[in-house]
């Protein structure tokens, strides 16, 4: 991701910001484009994980739909030129103003997650004279294996309408004459990297896809969701997710009948490796306990670490940039460090105790795999800047 070019261009710059390797952005939705093409799938970016507008610009280009989580969401993917008839919405709690503008917009489908909503979409559309395409997200209590922070399939989540609820669904689809029920949805996490997870899903999806048809509905439409991992760890050794291995469950495992869609919606996967958050040493505090690198970035730029434990990988630009051999030659002199922001909280803090070569004031920090849930939730924080993005090219 970075060469001494790279590196150097950064001397010039105005930390903290968010790098993008628009070139590994590029390499990464090909491979994925193609993983998922030669399966005929429907692949959806979900918007939430980055909207910076060079990167919608860059996977709008691919001819991928967007997956939208709020109205300002669904207005975003439209004024980026996705096409609407690949717009999907999802949300526990859609407003009515929201599921307006959507339903103006003529979307693809409403991924509705309960029966209260199956009824005030109906109504509203009603009053427009439309009818809402919509499908069931169903909580099909699968365990993604994932952080619980980060779990989104289990009965005690939040999402979706329960299994034991699809009776009620049932009834109030057929009561409801401005809805047209297209199919089923599910998404049951985030950064999943076992792929034994998503079989069980498969065997999920399969059982619920018999119960709608045995309850008399064609299910046109099956959105697995998203939710595949990135390797934090290895961002060099492993900048490209496993596309080909996760499509490839998906096409063994899962039922499609004739004239029946797959869809999903990737975020994290798609635009993970990406970027880098890049930040400079303000101080370093030498302590008796502990040593503290105190960056110019925190919490306000990068929030995963916090708030979910996340960990990401922190290098020191200015002192690791070289060979392997000259980074062994630095063993000797190897720190650890706790990297912290400079945000008045406790918990702004990126990682405890990590071995980094001496570090000093100024020197240039990354840290990685910042793409996907990193520029998107910077917040103002203590007053704080918002920060600028810087791209390859
Ligand atoms: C967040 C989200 C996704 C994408 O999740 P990733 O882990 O980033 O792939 C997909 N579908 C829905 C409904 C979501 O909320």
């Amino acid at each position: 991701m970075f060469n001494t070019n790279t590196i150097s261009r950064f001397k010039d710059l105005e930390t903290p910001f968010y790098y993008y390797d628009l070139g590994l952005l590029r390499h990464t939705l090909d491979a994925c484009k193609m993983a998922s093409d030669q399966y005929g799938f429907h692949v959806h970016y979900a918007m939430k994980a980055n909207f910076n507008p060079k990167v919608l610009e860059t996977i709008q280009s691919y001819g991928f739909g967007a997956d939208c989580v709020s109205g300002n969401e669904v207005k975003a993917a439209i004024a980026n030129d996705f096409d609407k008839s690949k717009v999907v919405f999802a949300g526990v709690g859609k407003s009515d103003k929201e599921i307006n503008a959507a339903l103006d917009a003529d979307i693809f489908c409403f991924n509705v997650e309960s029966i209260q909503e199956l009824s005030i979409i109906n109504d509203l559309a009603k009053a427009k004279n439309k009818k809402a395409k919509v499908a069931i997200r169903i909580n099909p209590n699968v365990d993604a294996q994932t952080h619980h922070f980060i779990t989104t399939g289990l009965d005690e989540n939040k999402f979706g309408i329960n299994i034991w609820q699809l009776n009620d669904v049932a009834e109030t689809l057929r009561k409801c004459a401005s809805l047209q029920f297209i199919g089923i949805h599910f998404h049951i996490g985030s950064q999943i990297t076992d792929l034994e997870v998503y079989k069980n899903l498969c065997t999920r999806i399969n059982d619920m896809q018999d119960w709608f048809e045995d309850h008399g509905f064609q299910v046109k439409v099956l959105n697995t969701g998203g939710g595949l991992g990135v390797d934090y760890h290895h961002p060099d050794t492993n900048p490209i997710p496993n596309f080909e291995g996760y499509f490839k469950v998906f096409k063994d495992f899962l039922k499609v009948k004739p004239g029946q869609e797959v869809h999903f919606e990737l975020g994290r996967a798609m635009v993970a490796q990406s970027s880098a958050l890049i930040a400079r040493v303000l101080y370093v505090k030498i302590g008796q306990k502990k040593n503290f690198l105190v960056l110019d970035a925190g919490m306000t730029e990068l929030i995963r670490p916090m708030l979910y434990q996340a960990y990401q990988k922190i290098e020191n630009l200015s002192r690791e940039s070289g060979s392997e051999s000259q980074i062994s030659n630095l063993k000797s002199q190897i720190f650890k460090y706790d990297v912290v922001g400079p945000i008045c909280e406790s918990t702004d803090c990126f990682q405890k105790d990590v071995e980094l070569p001496e570090s000093f004031r100024g020197d240039l920090f990354a840290i990685r795999t910042a793409g996907a849930y990193g520029e998107v939730m910077a917040s103002g924080y203590n007053l704080r800047d918002r920060v600028q993005s810087v791209y390859s090219e």
